[in-house]
Parts: C-alpha cells; sequence; structure tokens
C-alpha cells in the first residue's frame, strides 16, 4: 500500500524570520489533503521547501516511504511531485489544446494524448476555448488549464497553491469536482487554500499551519472545532 507524501521536521528562516518552523504532516496516497492556515502561516514556503524552488534549513521528504534526497526541480517533478503556484504559469501565445499537451512532453506520455487532453478541457469546461490564445482567457481559466496540463503527466501527487483565487462559483465548482475525480482516479492532493469552503468541501484531512507551525491536524469537523485553530483565524477575538 503507498503512503503518499510524508514531510518530517521542515525548517526555514529568512533573516530573523522563522517561515516555517518544524513542520510534520502526511498527505496519504489518493488523498485529498489541505493545508490551511492565516496570512504568512508558511504554506506557500512549504510549497517551495517541497518543489526545490527554495532550500530548506533542515527537514526531509519521503515519496511512498522512500527519501527524496534530490533538491532539484525538475528532478522532483520527475518522479511525479508536481505543482501549481498563485498566479497561473501557461505559455501565452501557444493555443489552450497545445498549452495542455506541454504537460504530455513532460510526463512521456504522448500516446492518445491529444484526446486525453480533449477530455481534459471538457471536463474543466474549456472544451470550445482549445483553439484560442492561452493569453485571451481570464486568470481563473488560466489557472484551471495550468492544472489540466499537470493532469496529463499524470502527475503521483499534485501540490495546489491556491487554485480557487481569481475562480468564479462556477469554476470553483468544476475544480472540485475535478480534484475529486482525480483523487478516485489514485492522484495524492495537498490544497493550500483561503476558500475554506473548498477546503471543507474535498479534503479527507487538514493541516492547519499558524506562524510557521502545525498547530491541528484532523477531519474538517475536528479542525473547525479546534479551539487553537479558531483563535488563529480570529486572531485572538
Ligand atoms: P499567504 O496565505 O498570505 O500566501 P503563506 O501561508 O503562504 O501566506 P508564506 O508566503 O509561506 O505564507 O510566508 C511565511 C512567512 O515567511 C512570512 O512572514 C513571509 O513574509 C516570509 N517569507 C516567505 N518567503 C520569503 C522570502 N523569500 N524572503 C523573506 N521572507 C519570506
Amino acid at each position: 500500500m503507498p503512503h503518499g507524501l510524508e514531510v518530517r521536521g521542515l525548517a526555514k528562516s529568512y533573516g530573523g524570520v522563522r517561515a516555517v518552523d518544524g513542520v510534520s504532516f502526511a498527505a496519504a496516497a489518493g488523498r485529498i489533503t489541505g493545508l490551511v492556515g492565516p496570512n504568512g502561516a508558511g504554506k506557500t514556503t512549504v510549497l517551495n521547501l517541497l518543489t526545490g524552488v527554495d532550500r530548506p534549513d533542515a527537514g526531509e521528504l519521503l515519496l511512498d516511504g522512500r527519501p527524496v534526497e534530490t533538491r532539484q526541480p525538475h528532478r522532483i517533478a520527475r518522479l511525479g511531485i508536481v505543482r501549481t503556484f498563485q498566479s497561473a504559469r501557461v505559455f501565452p501565445n501557444l493555443d489552450v489544446l497545445d498549452n495542455v499537451l506541454v504537460g504530455a512532453d513532460c510526463g512521456r506520455q504522448r500516446d492518445g494524448a491529444t484526446e486525453r487532453a480533449r477530455e481534459l478541457l471538457d471536463v474543466f469546461g474549456l472544451g470550445a476555448r482549445a483553439r484560442d490564445r492561452a493569453a485571451d482567457l481570464s486568470s481563473g481559466a488560466q489557472k484551471i488549464l495550468e492544472l489540466a496540463r499537470l493532469l496529463l503527466a499524470r502527475p503521483k501527487v499534485i501540490l495546489l497553491d491556491e487554485p480557487a483565487a481569481g475562480l468564479s462559483e462556477h469554476e470553483t465548482q468544476r475544480l472540485a469536482d475535478t480534484l475529486v475525480a482525480a483523487r478516485d482516479a489514485g492522484l495524492t492532493v495537498l490544497l493550500v487554500e483561503h476558500n475554506l469552503r473548498l477546503v471543507m468541501g474535498v479534503c479527507e484531512r487538514i493541516v492547519v499551519l499558524d506562524a510557521g507551525k502545525v498547530i491541528a491536524t484532523g477531519s474538517p469537523e475536528q479542525v473547525q472545532a479546534d479551539a487553537a485553530v479558531r483563535q488563529a483565524y480570529l486572531g485572538g477575538q
């Protein structure tokens, strides 16, 4: 039985700021795990440390029980750990379908790639935009396009940095449906997101960060009822 992703003792300081301060958690295989917390809690830094965008001061990452030794982003991606960024990274001058097909080359999944890319675009509601330039999509649609590109490469683990920011309610619902479908197909998802309704709706487990530390871990019901979590979000009111 695969384990998914495990993070142990992750730490990173910038000058005097302990952005991530001894963080340990697991994102179980084939599950959606939420990583939430107030602004500045350290969520994006965790994603940066896990994907080699930035170097941790301490800590280790395990994929399916095996330590990930490399710190190089492209090698981490080749192991099947991929991510999105807070603002979408698309190829503006390529059309929408070609943007998704870039993912086929990244994942060496060329057989039937065009068909699957079109399917993904249909699922995300972008089927009719396949031949439009990516630059002509709204910022929300570009985020969905980026996600479709990543999914085409059939990653093991996907780390999502605020995927719902800038999305309409309708787009957010499609995102939720797609994450659930991808999870059901075996994908491991770590979801960093401020839209708590989305997080509570799709996550099996939620890890709450505050000031660089894990302050709670549990089911949506457990973390919602947690006094420390309420305190962190309400700022002591
Ligand atoms: P948000 O929800 O607002 O995106 P976050 O939980 O993702 O916040 P981070 O962006 O990880 O939080 O920031 C955590 C802390 O680390 C903040 O105090 C931030 O100012 C600091 N920080 C993050 N990256 C750097 C950096 N490259 N240089 C200096 N400080 C940084």
